[in-house]
């Protein structure tokens, strides 16, 4: 059996088309038992106002735990983009229904450079890659979310753009800071298995990281597939269920109410 997919958009995402009721149908179809619904709620200068409507986004929820919820556990969540810096506006957005989990994400760099569009890389790539991790530092030391979304994004958006990317070791003090702040904090690191969906060898964030997570005292794991189309939904989990495993981890994390359920890992 498949692990719940913790990652998963649907139409509610101003970058996804996916019906949640065929998202829910493809989850049962892979032979996953749960799934958390993580629509963008992000206040970005790059993103659409107002496309995250919570009222109807809950409600489809509702509809599909009222016609599946006998065999899927369908978690209410959301993807929070730059949560240190949008907690009033993200807050007031999720207020209007009851909500499980939060994956906390960096899509911009510091100062709000727009991480994901191809102008970014033309700086030296050293700074550029310094200024997301700067992002991804303060989003975990200062933003209310479960998991950290994507670690090391940024080298999905580098392969996109043919850019090299020389991570993570010359970024090892700011990435183990913010994984010292997910520790300290409680919070989670969720493996985000879209990078191999692009042809990437390896999930966000690498084997390397998990590893400086785990040794830095990390347990909260997660795994997402960052799903925009039902089809994607559970991709290329038997790997990270892989890679989990090796770095050591027995168990994961799954939220209700934003309280942490565990799940053994099946051996
Ligand atoms: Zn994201
Ligand atoms: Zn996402």
């Amino acid at each position: 059996m498949l692990p719940p997919d913790y990652h998963i958009h649907t139409r509610f995402s101003c970058d996804s088309q996916a019906e949640m009721d065929a998202v829910c149908r493809a989850a049962l179809a892979r032979g996953l038992r749960e799934i958390a619904l993580t629509d963008h709620v992000d206040f970005g200068p790059a993103d659409p106002p107002d496309y995250f409507r919570p009222s109807e986004y809950f409600a489809a929820i509702e509809r599909c735990r009222e016609r599946y919820g006998d065999r899927l556990t369908i978690r209410a969540g959301a993807e929070v983009g730059e949560p240190h810096l949008f907690d009033g506006q993200a807050r007031a957005a999720l207020s209007q229904g009851r909500v499980d989990f939060i994956i906390g994400s960096a899509h911009y760099a510091d100062g709000l450079q727009v991480a994901w569009e191809a102008p970014f890389f033309e700086q030296p790539l050293r700074q550029a890659y310094e200024a997301y991790f700067l992002q991804v530092v303060r989003v975990a030391a200062e933003g209310d979310f479960d998991v950290l979304g994507h670690l090391d994004l940024v080298k999905r958006d580098a392969y996109k753009f043919g850019k090299p990317y020389d991570g993570p070791e010359p970024y090892a003090d700011m990435i183990r800071t913010a994984l010292r702040y997910l520790v300290e904090r409680g919070k989670g690191l969720e493996i985000n298995t879209s990078p191999l969906r692009r042809g990437m060898g390896e999930p966000c964030p690498s084997l390397h990281i998990l590893r400086w997570y785990r040794e830095l005292g990390g347990e909260i794991i997660t795994i997402g597939s960052d799903a925009h189309t039902a089809e994607a939904v559970g991709a290329d989990f038997e790997l990270a269920l892989e890679i989990a495993r090796s770095v050591g981890f027995t168990r994961l994390a799954t939220f209700e109410e934003r309280r942490i359920v565990w799940r053994e890992i099946e051996r």
